[in-house]
């Protein structure tokens, strides 16, 4: 951190509060630890201050204060990335959770969104109109991480990944100016928010296509694990065949009693009676243990996985892309599940494919663009005497899945995994990211994210 005494934070701290409208909470003040909490609980930072703007003209003071005192900064949308990277010790925090302003146009089936939003305050307004966009499956998530890096969710086939419906945004700039990014407007911008990440600046409001949902045809078959080879199996090639209506998704972990268990799960968007006839081949193959597939509210299915998913327990992820459920991957993944440290912990794979794979890699700045699964390892506990456990043999499946993977991996899974899988994250758009990183913020006062440093040499480009 820049502030070698004392004075000189606490000095940026009064100016803080007295020249924004927002909330500015620093050590010792009541609700500092509340604050500085994140999703993942084995991130514990104790910011300098954390501001809470109440709109796009406290972002950009913010920013400007921030600059004048060179104080380091990190910006918090809805606080899930397992990286952390919404808190820093030191820095001062933006957080946007008092920005969630939302209008929905029925007319033009378009919204714009503040980015203090989560998923699930998004869908319940959307909602409302019989209306939706692409979001993630967990509804505490914030939309505005989750959009940036690309954002995947039970939609994607039908209508693409979030990032892929936004229409436009405003981004406040390292310099203080708010532009506005669209195809007509600071296009390299534009491109660069759509899967690149919070490189850029703050974005304080997001407008998004929506499409008509209503009911979906959705829910979860289990089996016991002793079926997983033939399940998976059956899986892969089922997903495979799927129409752009139907979004799928495996897992293996334990059930709530503590079995252990393979499930499909699977998000229907066309008209019902197609969707069952559909998924009649699915449901029949092989008798599973629960078959909780129904229509159901779109709203509903976007918060029914929140359970298993509660802020501060502790997490940690590896993640990377998958093409194929080969009997290899399958082996290796039945070998590790009976050591699963902890029974909260699960292995996902979530689909990408119809529209959100036909996009051109280059088209934005998000390039995984294929028909495959987003393979991850979800670790979680609660006992800090129990992480060593937990990251070791979370570390060593994924080394024995690592031949089963592509060498890409989706940016918003990341940890605190370095530049070189940071780059493998952002692939062949690395270097136009790169110019659009040194255009917008060459001196890099957005760097608490996975990010692109303008100080890179081109020439190396990524590795
Ligand atoms: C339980 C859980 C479920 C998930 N499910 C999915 C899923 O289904 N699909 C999917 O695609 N991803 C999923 N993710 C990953 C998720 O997309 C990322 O964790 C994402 O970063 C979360 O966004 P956030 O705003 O909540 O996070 P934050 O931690 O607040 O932010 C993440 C990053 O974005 C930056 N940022 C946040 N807001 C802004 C802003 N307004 N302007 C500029 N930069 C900003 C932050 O600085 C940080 O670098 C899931 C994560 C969790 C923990």
């Amino acid at each position: 951190m820049a502030v070698d005494a004392s004075g000189i934070a606490s000095a940026a701290r009064e100016e803080l509060r007295s020249g924004l409208r927002g909330e500015v909470i620093g050590p010792g003040d009541r609700g500092y630890d509340t604050a500085r909490a994140v999703f993942n609980g084995m991130i514990d930072r104790r910011p300098l201050a954390m501001i809470r703007p109440v709109d796009a003209s406290d972002v950009v003071r913010c920013i400007t204060l921030v600059r004048r005192h060179d104080l380091p900064l990190s910006v918090r949308g809805g606080g899930h990335s397992v990286a952390g990277n919404a808190v820093r010790d030191g820095a001062v925090m933006l957080d946007l959770c008092a920005m969630k302003a939302l209008r929905v146009d029925p007319e033009t089936r378009t919204v714009r969104a503040e980015a203090g939003l989560t998923l699930g305050e998004f869908d319940r307004a959307t909602q409302a109109f019989g209306l939706a966009t692409t979001l993630g499956v967990v509804s505490t998530t914030g939309i505005a991480g989750l959009t940036l890096g690309g954002g995947l969710g039970w939609l994607n086939g039908r209508y693409g990944l979030a990032c892929d419906n936004l229409i436009s945004a405003e981004v406040a700039t390292a310099d203080g100016r708010l532009l506005r990014a669209s195809a007509q407007e600071n296009q390299d911008l534009f491109w660069g928010i759509r899967g690149g990440g919070g490189n850029f600046g703050v974005v304080t409001c997001f407008e998004y296509q929506l499409h008509p949902v209503d009911l979906v045809l959705a829910g979860v078959l289990s089996y016991p694990l002793d079926a997983a080879p033939r399940v998976l199996r059956f899986y892969d090639n089922f997903a495979k065949a799927a129409p752009d209506e139907l979004s799928t998704a495996a897992s293996l972990g334990r059930s709530p009693a503590g079995e252990p268990t393979v499930s499909i799960a699977v998000c229907y968007c066309g008209p019902l009676d197609e969707g069952e006839q559909l998924l009649r081949p699915l449901r029949r193959f092989q008798s599973p243990i629960d078959d909780g597939i129904q229509p159901m509210p779109y709203a509903v299915l976007q918060s029914a996985r929140d359970e298993g998913f509660p802020s501060g327990r502790r997490h940690y992820w590896k993640s990377g892309w998958l093409r194929e459920v080969t009997d290899g991957a399958i082996e290796t993944l039945l070998r590790f599940l009976p050591q699963m440290p902890s029974s909260a912990s699960s292995v996902g794979l979530q689909q990408l494919h119809g529209v959100a794979s036909r996009v051109a890699p280059s088209a934005t700045a998000f390039p995984h663009r294929a028909e495959q699964y987003d393979f991850l390892i979800l670790s979680q506990w609660s006992e800090a005497s129990d992480s060593d456990r937990n990251l070791q043999w979370t570390r060593t499946l994924f080394e024995a899945m690592r031949p089963h993977l592509e060498q890409s991996v989706y940016v918003n899974n990341l940890g605190d995994e370095g530049p070189a899988r940071v780059q493998a994250a952002y692939g062949e758009n690395y270097p136009r990211l790169l110019a659009a990183k040194r255009t917008y913020d060459p001196d890099n006062l957005f760097r608490a994210n996975q990010n692109i440093d303008p100080s890179t040499d081109t020439a190396s480009g990524p590795k």
